[in-house]
C-alpha cells in the first residue's frame, strides 16, 4: 500500500482578475507564433453569455475548439474595461465601488478560463496546444496590466489604508487584505521602470513554463515503452496485457505499449518480473526530458529558475522562495526548510532499512546484483508478501471503481455531512468517460455539480487533480461546479475497473478537494473554497484521505466485485498492518522532491546559469537526501509542479498539509469519530470557510491547539520504535 504518494495537484481558476490561471502549455518554439485566430466573438460562440444549463454548467455540446481563443481575448478586453473604469471612477474609493466592483470584472473570463484549463490539461489536442501557447503570454500580460495598474493600487491601498474605519464585516476586511497583498507580492509598489522590467521577465517566465510543459508532453509519449514481445510483460494480467495491446489499425506497429506517468517510479516495477523490462522503462522515465533532443528541458528550467530569482530580486526579496511564500502558512523558506530538514533523519533511516531488507530478498535468491531503483517496487512488493502475505491482486477485485465511489467516497461525505448524490445523464461533458453527479444538501436541496473523469489517456496529464467550472459565491450567485481527473488503468471493454488501495486513496484525496469547492458558503469568489495558499490547500484532500480506511467505510465499500462478499478480516488486518510498510521510501522520495524545489528556488540572483544534473546531484547531497535506490519522485528536468503547475517554492506543502491532517484526523478519532456533529462542525468551521480568515487561527481554533510533526510521523511508523 502506498497511499498519500499520488500525484495531487489542485488548480486554482481564474475567479478574480489576480489568481493565477495558468492558461499554459503548447507547442515547441515555432508554434509560439501561433496567430491570432481573428474569428469574431458573437452569440454564437458558446462562451459569450452565461450558460443556460443547470448551475451553469459549460455546454460542452456547443464548444468547438476553436470557440477558445476568441472567447479568452474577449474575456481579457472584458475585464481590462471593467478595471480601467473602476480605476478611472471620479467618486472616491468606497469597498463596493472597488474591491467589489474588481470581484465582478472577470465573468467571461472565468467562464472560459475553467473550461480551456479543463480541456488543455485532461483533453488536449494540437489546436487547443497552439491556442495555449499563443495566449500564455498574453495572459500573463494581461495579468500584469491589472496588477501594475497604478491607479486601481491607489484605490485599493486608499480602502486598505483605512480598512478598520470601514465598518467591514470579517470577510470583506480579508478581501481588502488580500487584495492589497497579492498586489503587493504582483509588484505593486515598484517604480514605472521596474515594473516595465517586472512584466517582461512575466512574460519570458510564462512562456518558458508553456514550452516546458509541452516538451514534457511530447518526451513523456515518446518515453512510453513499446515492445512486440509478449514475455517482456512478465507479470502483468492477461487483463493488464490487453489492455496495453495497441488496437488493430492503428499507425503503431502491432504490439504492446506501456506509457510513462509522470512521476519516476512506474506502477507496474511492482508486478514486472523481467529486470530488462524495468530497467528500460525506468530508463524510459529518468532521462524523459534529458536526450538531447527537442523535448529536452534542461536549459529551460535553468533558464526559467535563473528568471525567477532576478524577478525576486527585482521585488526586493532574496530569492525567489523569499518572495513566494509571504503569503503562505509557511511564511519563509527557513520554516519549509527547517520543516522539511526535521523530517529527513527519520525517512531516510527507515529507507535505508527498507532497502537492506530488499537487498537481502536479492541475495536469498543468488540473483548476484545490488539493489537498483526499478528493482526496489518488484522486491518491496516481495518483502511485503513475506511479511505481510500481501499481494495486491488479492486486494484489488474488492476495489471496483464505482462501488468504491458511490458506497465509500459518496458514502463517507454522507455519514460526514449529509450530502447525497445523483447521476445525470443529460448535461454534455467534454469526453464520453466523464460522468456528472448532481450533489444534494443534508436538507435535499441542491448544492453543486461533481464531475469524475478518472481513466488515463495518452492525451491528458499524468497524475490527479481538482478544478473547478464554476466556484461558489453569494454575491455571484454562484453555486459550485466541480471536477476530479484522475489516470487510473481503463479496463479492457466489459471488464470491471478495478483498483489499488493507492488509487482509491487517490478518488478520497481528490474528492476532499472537491468537497472544499462544494461546501464552500463564502460572499467572495477570491477567498471561495480552495482558493486557498499551497500549504493549506492540500490539508481538506488529505485529510479526507484517512476515511478510506476507517472501518465504517472500508467496510461499506470493499466488496468483492463478482461475488459481493467483503473484504475477509484477515485480508483487511494485512491491509491495515502493512500501511507503515515502504513508507520510508515514499517519505523520502518526496523529501527529496520537495529539498529540490528549495534549492532552486533559494538561489540568488547573482548565481550564474547551472547545469541541472550537476546542481541536482550536489543539492540531493548537502541535504542527505542522495540515496542511489530511493530516487527524488521528479527529477528536476520533468518536475512539472514546480516549472508549470504553480507549485514552484511549494512542494514542501504536501508534507506541511500531512502535518495538519494527521492532527486533524487525530482530532475526530479523539471526539467519536465519523459523526455528524464533528463533520458538520469541521464543515462549518474549516471546509465552508475557504480563505476568509487567517488559516492559521482557522485551523488552531478549530483544533484547539498548535499542530506538531509527532501524529504525522507516528502514523507512518517512523518515530524509532514505529512498526516496520
Ligand atoms: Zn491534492
Amino acid at each position: 500500500m502506498k497511499p498519500r504518494t499520488s500525484n495531487w495537484i489542485v488548480r486554482t481558476i481564474l475567479t478574480t482578475g489576480i489568481s493565477i490561471a495558468l492558461a499554459t502549455a503548447a507547442a515547441s518554439h515555432g508554434a509560439a507564433q501561433a496567430q491570432a485566430s481573428g474569428a469574431p466573438f458573437g452569440p454564437d460562440n458558446p462562451f459569450f453569455a452565461e450558460s443556460a444549463l443547470p448551475f451553469h454548467a459549460p455546454p460542452f455540446d456547443r464548444i468547438k475548439d476553436s470557440d477558445y481563443q476568441p472567447a479568452i481575448d474577449a474575456g481579457m478586453a472584458q475585464q481590462l474595461e471593467q478595471v480601467q473604469k473602476i480605476a478611472d471612477n471620479p467618486e472616491p474609493p468606497t469597498f463596493e465601488n472597488t474591491i467589489v466592483a474588481f470581484e465582478r470584472s472577470s465573468r467571461l473570463l472565468d467562464r472560459v478560463g475553467a473550461a480551456f484549463n479543463c480541456v488543455t490539461h485532461a483533453n488536449t489536442d494540437d489546436e487547443l496546444q497552439k491556442v495555449q501557447e499563443y495566449e500564455a503570454p498574453r495572459f500573463a500580460a494581461h495579468q500584469d496590466a491589472i496588477q501594475l495598474n497604478p491607479k486601481l493600487f491607489a484605490r485599493i491601498k486608499a480602502i486598505y489604508d483605512t480598512r478598520n474605519s470601514l465598518g467591514l464585516d470579517a470577510e470583506s476586511l480579508r478581501l481588502v487584505e488580500y487584495d492589497y497583498q497579492q498586489f503587493v507580492k504582483a509588484g505593486a509598489n515598484l517604480s514605472e521602470e521596474d515594473k516595465t522590467r517586472l512584466k517582461k521577465l512575466n512574460e519570458e517566465q510564462s512562456t518558458l513554463s508553456a514550452t516546458f510543459m509541452n516538451k514534457l508532453q511530447a518526451a513523456a509519449k515518446a518515453g512510453s515503452f513499446s515492445t512486440t514481445n509478449k514475455a517482456a510483460l512478465a507479470g502483468l494480467s492477461e487483463e493488464e496485457i490487453a489492455a496495453a495491446a495497441v488496437p488493430a489499425g492503428q499507425s503503431q506497429p502491432q504490439g504492446f505499449v506501456i506509457p510513462l506517468l509522470n512521476t519516476t517510479q512506474q506502477p507496474d516495477f511492482a508486478v514486472l518480473s523481467n529486470r530488462a523490462t524495468r530497467q528500460a522503462i525506468y530508463e524510459n522515465s529518468w532521462n524523459r526530458t534529458e536526450r538531447g533532443d527537442a523535448n529536452d528541458t534542461r536549459a529551460t528550467i535553468a533558464s526559467l529558475a535563473q528568471l525567477r530569482a532576478q524577478k525576486a530580486a527585482l521585488m526586493g526579496y532574496p530569492n525567489f522562495a523569499a518572495w513566494n511564500l509571504t503569503d503562505q502558512m509557511a511564511k519563509t523558506p527557513e520554516a519549509a526548510i527547517n520543516f522539511i530538514d526535521a523530517l529527513v533523519p527519520a525517512a531516510t533511516a527507515r529507507a535505508k532499512r527498507e532497502g537492506d531488507d530488499i537487498q537481502a530478498v536479492i541475495d536469498s535468491q543468488h540473483a548476484g546484483f545490488t539493489l537498483e531503483p526499478w528493482d526496489w517496487e518488484f522486491y518491496a512488493e516481495q518483502v511485503r508478501k513475506a511479511r505481510y502475505d500481501l499481494d495486491e491482486s488479492q486486494i484489488k477485485p474488492y476495489f471496483e471503481l464505482n462501488n468504491v465511489l458511490e458506497n465509500g467516497v459518496f458514502y463517507a461525505a454522507h455519514e460526514l455531512y449529509g450530502l447525497t448524490f445523483k447521476e445525470r445523464h443529460d448535461l454534455p461533458v467534454y469526453q464520453s468517460d466523464v460522468r456528472v453527479f448532481e450533489v444534494f444538501d443534508a436538507d435535499g436541496s441542491p448544492m453543486a455539480l461533481w464531475y469524475c473523469d478518472y481513466f488515463k489517456r495518452d492525451n491528458k496529464n499524468g497524475g490527479a487533480w481538482m478544478d473547478q467550472f464554476v466556484s461558489e459565491s453569494k454575491l455571484l450567485g454562484q453555486k459550485p461546479v466541480v471536477f476530479n481527473v484522475a489516470n487510473f488503468a481503463k479496463p479492457a471493454p466489459g471488464q470491471p475497473a478495478l483498483l489499488s488501495f493507492d488509487d482509491v486513496t487517490t478518488m478520497f484525496h481528490e474528492f476532499g478537494h472537491a468537497l472544499h469547492g462544494m461546501l464552500a458558503d463564502t460572499q467572495y469568489p477570491s477567498l471561495s473554497g480552495t482558493q486557498t495558499p499551497r500549504d493549506f490547500v492540500e490539508f481538506p484532500s488529505q485529510f479526507n484521505e484517512h476515511w478510506a480506511s476507517y472501518p465504517a467505510v472500508f467496510d461499506h465499500y470493499a466488496k468483492h466485485s463478482k461475488t459481493g462478499e467483503p473484504m475477509p478480516a484477515e485480508l483487511k488486518a494485512k491491509i491495515e498492518k502493512s500501511k507503515t510498510f515502504n513508507q520510508g521510501y515514499d517519505m523520502t522520495e518526496i523529501l527529496a522532491a520537495a529539498r529540490l524545489d528549495l534549492c532552486w528556488h533559494t538561489l540568488p540572483a547573482s548565481a550564474p546559469l547551472q547545469d541541472p544534473d550537476a546542481f541536482e546531484k550536489d543539492a540531493l547531497e548537502k541535504t542527505h537526501l542522495a540515496l542511489h535506490a530511493v530516487p527524488p519522485r521528479y527529477r528536476s528536468s520533468y518536475f512539472l509542479h514546480i516549472w508549470e503547475e504553480g507549485y514552484e517554492a511549494g512542494y514542501y506543502a504536501y508534507s506541511w498539509t500531512e502535518m495538519l491532517d494527521d492532527a486533524a484526523f487525530q482530532w475526530f478519532l479523539d471526539h467519536g469519530g465519523m459523526t455528524r456533529a464533528n463533520g458538520d462542525r469541521f464543515r462549518r468551521m474549516v471546509l465552508s470557510r475557504g480563505n476568509t480568515e487567517d488559516l492559521e487561527k482557522m485551523y488552531e481554533t478549530w483544533l484547539g491547539s498548535k499542530p506538531s510533526i509527532e501524529p504525522m510521523l507516528k502514523s507512518r511508523g517512523l518515530t524509532p520504535d514505529g512498526a516496520r
